[in-house]
Formats: structure tokens, sequence, C-alpha cells
């Protein structure tokens, strides 16, 4: 046995990012007959989480299934609905709409991209219909239909994925209790001080208000965005990227559900900012994301309850936020997982996504006591590459605007942006070529039907597609339009499906997403 294995784990915070890291931890650690390591986890019921961070991406069910949860099980205990997509509103120019779905335009034709032979029709045929016919995430969408991929058609099948929609704070409870019931341990109290070594630095114990210790060889940080260890005691630093996405405020706000429950998110373009909708089972989260510097808290109130579709369940609750990422999230023997670690606005629902990746990452490189530097070089290495690409993704949305009603719009289409996004956009206009800068991040069809939707239409497309006669490609795409039109038709509404869910009744949904859209960043 390894003299310097890790004995103790203190997890501060129990917010999603708190219980996300412990239950994993509990699965392989906790329980152990020799070698045990003890996962503690101190919250402050007093300071509460931030009680957001509904809607998600196909990679959570990498993560559940890793945890082997149950999918009908995770839906009831969460009060969960299926998420195919981003349905963008007002985006790019006011009565633009377009779909940002899970998966891809369809099966291909060959070697090369949907989108290049879409280009090339396009190109030929004036009446082209839009891409987004060919995304069978979008086509299920818009007809409020649900089913999980099966083997019945593979060739539509493979060409989506999805996610969910869940209440956080029952998801965190839900993982709560799994972790508790595989060893992990609860601590509920009050953190006012922080010890550190004398020399290493390295932290020590956490001191509670009410003088207990909890002692720990490896302290991860969920404390959310004040990141009491990593900022607090270690002084990791923060890169403040305000200047690139401007907003820096939320307003959040729960309302009856509408008659129909549906399977994507609504993201709808405001004059200084966004408002979101994130149906669940029992009611619909909404929220508007904003800059504090072009509008002020009450009108951001008034567009927020003006857009609701049902009678507000609540006040609207006022969040403030600093978009950037801490310059190093592992220093010493401290590993910041969540809000603590950075935060880029849910306009992409990346944040779970990013604990996700974080989570996953620790356990690859899951350290003795004395915390290799290696180790954490490689963790900040990764987990930079990974919060760099999003927001690049993220800033695309505001940056490629053609709307000018509103001071707001005329700042993001006018300031500058990193030369890594300036690449990206420039390569896909003039050739159909979606440059991937990280390989685990967002799949190029995510970028083709960002880029397509807020307008940028390639001049070329890749001269290899020339090689399929222009019928076959004709009859390729009428096909698949065919095929995807016949399996959205057969499949059950989303509520529907939900219910049979619930009751037991519907088809296993498996483990985990197949079709293109992020490779797995939690995948063990
Ligand atoms: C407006 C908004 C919308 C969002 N929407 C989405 C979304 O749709 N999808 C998505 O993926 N993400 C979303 N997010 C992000 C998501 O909410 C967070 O990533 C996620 O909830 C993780 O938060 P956390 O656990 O890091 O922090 P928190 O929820 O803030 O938890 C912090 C924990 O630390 C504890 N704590 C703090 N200080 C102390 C102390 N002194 N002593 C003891 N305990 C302490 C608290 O008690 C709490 O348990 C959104 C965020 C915002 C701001």
């Amino acid at each position: 046995m390894n003299d310097n294995a890790i004995r103790r784990i203190v997890i501060v915070g129990g917010g999603t990012a708190g219980w996300m890291t412990a239950a994993p931890l509990a699965q392989r650690l906790a329980g152990r007959p020799t070698g045990g390591c003890e996962v503690i986890l101190v919250e402050s019921p007093e300071i509460g989480t931030i009680g957001v961070g509904e809607a998600t991406l196909p990679t959570i069910r990498f993560y559940n299934a890793a945890l082997g949860l149950d999918a009908a099980d995770f839906a009831r205990k969460t009060r969960a609905s299926f998420k195919l997509g981003i349905d963008f509103q007002d985006w790019g120019h006011i009565g633009n709409r377009f779909f940002h779905g899970f998966g891809d335009f369809g099966p291909s034709l060959g070697k090369h991209p949907p989108h290049m032979y879409w280009l090339r029709m396009a190109q030929q045929f004036n009446n082209m219909p839009a891409l987004e016919n060919w995304s069978v995430a979008s086509r299920m969408a818009h007809a409020n239909k649900f089913a999980p991929p099966s083997d019945e058609t593979p060739s539509v099948t493979d060409a989506y994925s999805y996610g969910y929609h869940f209440d956080a704070g029952l998801y965190a409870n839900y993982l709560r209790d799994y972790a508790v019931a595989r060893g992990a341990r609860r601590i509920e109290g009050m953190i006012v001080d922080v010890e550190q070594h004398p020399e290493t630095g390295f932290i020590t114990a956490v001191k509670l208000r009410d003088g207990r210790r909890v002692e720990g060889d490896l302290f991860i940080d969920c404390s959310g965005f004040r990141g009491l260890l990593i900022e607090g005691a270690l002084k990791a630093g923060y890169d403040d990227w305000s200047d690139q996405l401007p907003c820096n405020s939320a307003l959040a706000v729960p309302c009856a559900n509408a008659p129909l429950l549906t399977p994507y998110t609504r993201s709808t373009a405001k004059e200084a900012g966004w408002l979101w909708r994130i149906p669940l089972q029992h009611r619909t989260g909404n929220g508007h994301v904003y800059s504090n510097a072009f509008t002020t808290d009450e009108t951001a109130r008034r567009v927020l309850l003006d857009g609701l579709d049902g009678e507000a369940l609540d006040e609207p609750r006022q969040l403030r936020f600093v978009t950037g990422r801490r310059r190093k999230s592992w220093v010493k023997n401290c590993i910041a997982i969540g809000l603590s670690a950075g935060f880029v606005e849910p306009l992409e629902s990346t944040s779970i996504h990013l604990i996700e990746t974080a989570v996953g990452k620790l356990i690859e490189l899951f350290p003795d006591r004395d915390c290799r530097v290696e180790l954490a070089d490689e963790f900040n290495r990764a987990l930079g590459i990974r919060y760099e690409s999003v927001r690049d993704f993220i800033i695309l949305h505001y940056k490629l605007t053609k709307r000018d009603d509103s001071e707001f719009w005329r700042y993001c289409a006018n300031m500058p942006i990193p030369d890594s996004l300036r690449h990206q956009i420039e390569l896909f206009r003039e050739t159909g070529r979606v440059a991937i800068l990280d390989p685990d991040g967002f799949a190029e069809p995510s970028f083709v039907a960002m880029l397509m939707g807020l307008g940028v239409v390639p001049k070329r497309y890749d001269p290899f597609v020339d090689a399929v006669a222009i019928r076959q490609v004709h009859g390729h795409f009428a096909g698949v339009r065919d095929m995807i039109r016949q399996a959205v038709e057969r499949m059950p509404e989303h509520g529907v499906h939900i219910a049979a869910l619930l009751q037991g009744a519907a088809a296993a949904a498996p483990a985990a997403p197949a079709a293109r859209f992020t490779t797995p960043s939690f995948a063990r």
C-alpha cells in the first residue's frame, strides 16, 4: 500500500459542483475495504447554493452513466425533461430564429460533413431549404416529439443526441444521497478560517465557526463564486473576460408550466442581453442575463416578467457575476471545481459540463499526498483549453450580430475578439471548414449551426464533394429528409414519453450519447 496515498478529501461546498464531485469520488474511494479514503463535504445551509443551473449538454449522460444512475429514477427525482438543443430567437437580427440541435445534419453522403454537400446544392439551386431541415434534433424539437435514439432507425438515430433540463436543487440532493450511501460524510457548518502549512502553504484544515476543525490531505473548493480556498487562501488570481462578454447580471424566476412541455431550451435575445426558458416537469425556469452597464435592473426585471409563458411562482432573484476564469484552478493541494473555478454565462449551458470535465480530469490525474506540481500543471493546461474554447464559442453568439437597435448590440458587434475566434469565423466564411481548437469541446455541427444560424454562409465548399454526381447528392438530401420526417412522425410527444418513462413503460435510453456532438469528457 502506498504510504503517501490521500486518506481524506475535504470538499468545501454542497452545491451542484460539490455533490457532482463527491458522488464519483465516494463511488471509487470511500467504501474501499483497504486503503480507503474518506470523502467529507462541508456545506453551510446559512449561505445556501446559487440555485440555478438547470440545462445541460449531452455529456451529462456520460457522467450519470458512470455513476450507474437509472434514467427513469433520475428523471423522477430531479423532475427532468429532455433537451434536444436550443431554440435561438432574435439572435443575429430581430425576427431571426434558428435551432442549435445536438447532433449532426442527418447521416452524411460520404466522407465529408453534410453541410459541405448542402453548400454545393445551395450554390446550384436557389430554393434549397435551410440546412436545419436535416437536423434530426431540430425536426423533433419543432414537432415537440421525443424518443431516445434506438437501433430501429440507425441512420437517423446516429444523427442526434440529447441532454436534460432538471431541477438543480433536486439533482444536488439526488447526488448527495448517492454519495452518502457510498460512505461520503456531510458536515454542516460555516467555514471561517483556512489553515495552511507554514512552509509548504498546503491547506491543512478548515475551521468552522463553532470551533470544529476539519483536516484533510486534498481540498476541493466548490464554494461558488467566492472561491473560499482557491482565492481566499491561495490567491490563484482571476482572468476577467468582461470586455468580450459584457453580461454581468441575471434575474431568475420560475413560472407555471405552459400547456406543452417542450424538449428544448429557448434563448431570446433582448436589448441588453437575453432570456432563458427551461421547461421542467413541474415548472418552467426563466431568467434574464444582461449587462447592467447597458440597462437598469428594474428594466431587466420588467423584460423578464413580460416574457413569461405562465404565472410567476416567485419574486425574481438577482445574481451578479464576473465572467472569467481562475488563473490556476489547481494550486498546491487545492482544486477549484464549479463557480469557484470560473464562470461563462449559461448561453450554451456549459457550466455543468465544465464541472463534469474537471471531475473527470481530477479522477484521471488523482494525486498522492504530495500533489505533484506536474499533475496540477496538466490539470490547469487541460481545463484552460476547455474554458477558453467555451468562452470563444459564446463570444461568437454576440460578435456575429447584425442588430444595431441598442447600445449593447453595437458594442458587441464592434468589440475586439480573440484571434483564435477570428480565425474560426474567417475560415468558415471563406471555405466552410471548421477549425476545432478543442477536440473535446463543441464539435463541428455545433459551429455550423451557430455560424449559419447567425448568417455566415460560406463562400466555398470542400472541392472533394464534387466527386459525387449532383443527382446523387440531390437524391441523398431528398431521401434523408423523408426518412427524418417519417422517424419523427412515429415518435411520441415529449410529455407522453416522459410520462411513460416515469411509469417504467418507455424504452431504455442508451447510456451514452452516440451522435457527433462533443467527445466524452467523463467517460471513465
Ligand atoms: C444565472 C445563472 C444561470 C445558470 N444556468 C446554468 C445552466 O443552465 N446550465 C449550467 O450548466 N450551469 C448554469 N449555471 C451555472 C451553475 O449554476 C453552476 O455551475 C452550478 O450550480 C455549480 O455551482 P457551485 O456548486 O459551484 O456553487 P454554489 O451553488 O454557489 O454552491 C456553493 C456552496 O459552497 C458553500 N459555501 C460557501 N461558502 C461557505 C462557507 N464559508 N462555509 C461553508 N460552506 C460554504 C455553500 O453553502 C454552497 O453549498 C448558471 C449560473 C448562473 C449564475
